[in-house]
């Protein structure tokens, strides 16, 4: 990959109430590079009344695009596309948290791809990958969670943090990496053969019961 590329922007234009538009900035699990804040800093500069704006799920937002503007602030940031990657809830983990059992990005970076690989899905997938249990990631109300422990991941599914929040059903305590990855792959093709068109994995639950999942997940390990 060029360098010109790896420091360009994927970002996802939104239309806001007021006609401007926000370019949702696609980041990778948060990271903006000294060359991607030089762009944003330059279309701030050039673009009054633009600002940036973090989001709950670890993205930015440059708010205040005109539309007259668009095209011109898009190519200016790199790329558009229409949607970006299912959105991660990624704590500092065990690289930088001095509490934390296990390292977050890798695994994120892996749990990523899975969540690709087995979609689409009835509606969207939320995951929080938290280093220890503080769950700083949300990981106990996210769709799929990871929480790090002192010999693996408790791996949670079926979180939600909506007005019914609650905490997913517990698939497996202190798994391996690639344990993890493969009960959160079985759980996420459940997932797309039982939910209902703009089903959360919540409702799934509360629907079919945590036992259903729980099965069908623990049946194809044997
Ligand atoms: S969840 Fe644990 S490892 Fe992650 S930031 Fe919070 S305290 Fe640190």
């Amino acid at each position: 990959m060029s360098e010109e590329v790896a420091e360009s922007l994927a970002v996802m234009p939104v239309q806001r109430k007021n006609g401007t538009y926000a370019l949702r900035l696609c980041l990778d699990q948060g990271l903006l590079t000294p060359a991607m804040t030089r762009r944003v800093l330059d279309i701030m500069e050039v673009c009054p009344g633009v600002s940036l704006r973090a989001t709950t799920g670890q993205r930015m937002n440059l708010e205040g695009v005109p539309e007259a503007r668009l095209d011109e602030i898009v190519a200016m940031m790199g790329t558009s596309i229409p949607k970006c990657p299912p959105g991660m809830s990624v704590c500092s983990g065990g690289e930088l948290c001095r509490f934390g059992k296990q390292a977050t990005r890798e695994m994120s970076e892996q749990l990523l791809s899975v969540i690709k690989a087995n979609g689409p899905y009835p509606f969207k997938v939320k995951t929080g990958v938290s280093g220890c249990g503080m769950a700083c990631g949300l990981s106990f109300v996210r769709d799929i969670g990871l929480v790090g422990r002192t010999e693996g991941w408790d791996v949670y599914f079926g979180g939600c943090a909506t007005s019914k929040a609650g905490p997913g059903v517990l698939l497996g305590q202190e798994l391996s990496r690639e344990e993890t990855l493969a009960a959160i792959g079985r759980a996420l093709v459940f997932y797309r053969e039982n939910g209902k068109k703009r089903e959360r994995t919540s409702a799934l639950l509360r629907r079919l019961g945590q036992d259903a999942v729980l099965r069908a997940v623990r049946q194809a390990t044997v």
